[in-house]
């Protein structure tokens, strides 16, 4: 038996098997749809007034895994702007810059096929994810689960005690104790909301930049500075007050299950037929039928969103699992068969078996493999350098006194090696041309991206219906080479000696 605390009143609770068939379950329409007797948020009672949730901690072994998960991804995202990787960040958007390093490759701005397939990726995977798990992302991944209940909750936990406890101490009238104890929790959750924000901010600036410019000029880091007030701002107010809310109200994602999830969804469920009807203990008598659910409501004081996932399907169920630790603990005290509630699908509860490939899956699959694909193959192959010639100059071309034809051009190098390259330029066809380049070599430092303007000289012979290709050459001290095609403009050879001159 769990030490379930009482929780303030509900709702009251209807018969689970009024909206239930023959075979015991209820039929819900859609995967999230509302239990039909719910009428209310759980955070919420009936005069409107905010209920505040405060779940008790079964540590089983769901609950185990999601705490080395939440660790895991603590130790990710305090660790990627800070250990350097290739001379970098391991992770450095610097967007002043418009470079983004990632593990010692550096992407720019301009590297639109990596950021169509990235995108691409990134959307087909929230599919994907939501398709085949559900809402695990939110109740083992998401942050505002990994560091309420892993961090957040832990500190007020270890100032204020459990949960009735901290019920209790928030029903006590003011006194020096109770200030004492809720100062030291904010100033601790300040503390902790800070080094998230900064560290957020370092993602965009470097940690170096940021300490750097704090301890020289912190005048010139006010951009930074006001962004890690409004979020070390916006971290106490969600991990600190507006919490399960988050989930329940405002983040989208929960909305999106019903058109991601299907038959074959993960999803955490109760055995109504077999916890139906749900009798007391102390109410139990011999003869008189009992499912092994002994309405303890150890599962609903669990639920970090108060959600009572007897009632069936809900769309405030986050996925923690923490009502299956609960519950679990509970059947092992009965000494009965754990997973009365347990991860499941909709399918498996009308007596199926849940299919891991279907259709749906595996088209997320393909376009999974497909966009990861050509963003690794694009990644793997991209040479030292990029070049990209554009047109330059505000006319498309100028006959010069000597009768040539010269085109403006910028040629924009990024050099995508973590050391310096000098580029030279030439022209290699057609015949005849020749080229001036505003600056020779080109010197561009590790990652970094340099235009110079370059004019191309053409006899005024050479050209087709007023164009002709050109050929260049890219060369770098450090052995990249590269042959760039761009199409000059000039005179319509057919059109007499003048003829096309802007
Ligand atoms: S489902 Fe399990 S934890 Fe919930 S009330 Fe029934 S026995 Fe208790
Ligand atoms: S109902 Fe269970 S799985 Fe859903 S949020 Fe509550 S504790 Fe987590």
């Amino acid at each position: 038996m769990t030490n379930a605390v009482a929780e303030p009143p509900r709702a009251p609770e209807p018969e689970q098997g009024a909206a239930a068939p023959a075979g015991g379950l209820p039929v819900l329409d859609r995967v999230f749809d509302v239990a039909p007797e719910e009428e209310l948020l759980y955070s919420i009672s009936a005069d409107g007034k905010r209920k505040f949730m405060h779940p008790i901690v079964h540590k089983g072994r769901h609950w185990k895994v999601r705490r080395a998960i939440a660790y895991a991804l603590y130790a990710l995202f305090f660790a990627l702007p800070l250990v350097p990787v290739g001379g970098s960040p391991a992770v450095f958007l610097d967007l002043d810059a418009r470079r983004f390093h990632v593990l010692g490759t550096t992407f720019h701005a301009t590297d639109n096929l990596l950021l169509a397939a990235f995108g691409l990726g990134a959307i087909v995977t929230v599919f994907f994810v939501g398709s085949t798990f559900g809402r695990m992302w939110c109740g083992y991944a998401c942050p505002q689960t990994v560091y309420l209940e892993f961090l957040f909750r832990p500190v007020e936990a270890f100032l204020e005690g459990g949960p009735l406890r901290q019920r209790k101490l928030n029903a006590a009238p003011w006194s020096r104790r109770k200030v004492a104890i809720k100062v030291a929790k904010w100033s601790i959750w300040t503390v902790v909301a800070l080094l998230m924000a900064s560290t957020f901010v370092a993602y965009f600036v470097s940690w170096k930049a940021l300490v750097a410019g704090l301890l020289h000029d912190p005048f010139a880091m006010k951009g930074a500075l006001f962004t890690t007030a409004l979020l070390t701002g916006a971290i106490l107010f969600d991990f600190g007050w507006f919490r399960d809310q988050m989930c329940t109200i405002a983040c989208p994602y929960g909305r999106l299950q019903n058109v991601m999830a299907d038959q074959d969804t993960i999803l955490v469920a109760y055995d109504a037929p077999r916890g139906d009807p749900k009798v007391k203990v102390k109410d139990r008598v011999a003869g008189v039928p009992a499912g092994d659910c002994i309405d303890c409501r150890s599962c609903v004081n669990a639920c970090p969103t108060g959600t009572d996932i007897r009632r069936g399907l809900q769309p405030e169920c986050i996925g923690t699992a923490q009502c299956v630790d609960a519950c679990d603990e509970v059947m092992i005290g009965q000494k009965k068969p754990i997973g009365l509630i347990k991860y499941t699908s909709e399918r498996e509860q009308k007596g199926g078996v849940r299919r891991v490939l279907r259709p749906r899956n595996v088209a997320y699959l393909v376009l999974l493999a497909i966009a990861w694909g050509t963003l690794a193959a694009l990644v793997l192959t991209r040479g030292d350098a990029q070049i990209e010639v554009v047109r330059g100059g505000r006319e498309p071309y100028r006959l010069l006194p000597n009768g040539q034809v010269a085109n403006q051009q910028r040629v924009r190098i990024t050099n995508q090696l973590a050391e310096t390259q000098r580029f030279t330029i030439e022209v290699l066809s057609p015949k005849g041309a020749s080229l001036v380049v505003s600056e020779s070599p080109v010197t561009v430092a590790p990652s970094g991206l340099v235009t110079v303007d370059v004019v191309t000289t053409v006899p005024p012979a050479v050209f087709v219906d007023g164009q002709i290709p050109v050929r260049y050459l890219v060369r770098s001290d450090k052995g990249f080479r590269k042959e760039v095609g761009f199409l000059l403009l000039g005179p319509f050879n057919d059109a007499g000696p003048d003829g096309g001159t802007p």
